[in-house]
């Protein structure tokens, strides 16, 4: 079993312990290991926080019956995309490809957002688009972004209360770097999207890391 906390000895005795007589409570635990209540108390609490057992007054500890995966994803569920979003950066559909490539360097990104003249998701523009476009025969100062960028309705794009694990599995699944976090808003009767932040697969690394931190306590 792959463990997201490292378990101590004493632990792993306990969830044993759980395990077969549950529900058992501290008291009767603390004896069957020849130790005292409060001795145990700080492992009683780990097991509990980290979602191994569950506590009930006046019963006692059972066991979740969760395994290290199940509360791995979890937690990873937990992490939501406004903790973690970063600013956009954001140029107008006529920008040139040649003003593209010199926000991409001052910026330090590695897609730019284009929006409308309303201030409105219209595409997106990475690396390889801007390459791409460079190799053509035109001159890179009179190509605008919006003749080669990728655009709505194609853009995939995720909201501020999505949870990181599920935008780590859209960049995943539609082998892309980065996706603009963005606001619905209606118009006209359409739905139009206001670019609010963006996740990329730095701010994927970033929670995994800190949740495993999290979890090595
Ligand atoms: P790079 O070109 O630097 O490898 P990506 O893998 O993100 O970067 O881009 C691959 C292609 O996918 C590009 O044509 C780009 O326009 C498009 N793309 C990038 N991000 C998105 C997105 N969020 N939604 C739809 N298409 C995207």
């Amino acid at each position: 079993m792959v463990s997201i906390i490292e378990l101590t000895k004493r632990q792993e005795v306990i969830l044993e312990i759980v395990k077969g007589e549950g529900p058992i409570t501290g008291e009767q635990i603390a004896e069957k290991l020849n130790l005292t209540r409060a001795t145990l108390r700080p492992d009683l609490a780990i097991l509990t926080m980290a979602g191994y057992l569950d506590a009930r007054p006046r019963v006692g500890y059972f066991y979740s019956g969760k395994s290290a995966p199940q509360l791995l994803g979890n937690l990873a569920r937990k992490k939501v995309v406004k903790e973690y979003k970063a600013l956009p950066v954001v140029i107008k559909e006529s920008t040139s490809v040649y003003e593209a490539v010199c926000t991409l360097f001052l910026e330090d990104v590695g897609t730019l957002y284009v929006v409308n003249d309303k201030g409105y998701l219209a595409g997106v523009v990475s690396r390889k688009d801007l390459l791409r476009a460079m190799l053509g025969k035109q001159k890179i100062e009179e190509i605008p972004v919006n003749i080669i960028m990728t655009r709505m309705p194609n853009i995939v794009t995720c909201f501020a209360d999505d949870s990181i694990y599920d935008v780590a599995l859209k960049l995943i699944n539609y082998q892309i770097d980065s996706i603009p976090v963005v606001k619905e808003e209606i118009e006209g009767g359409k739905p139009v999207f206001e670019v609010i932040g963006r996740v990329t697969k730095t701010t994927v690394t970033k929670a995994y890391v800190e949740l495993a931190s999290e979890q090595s306590v």
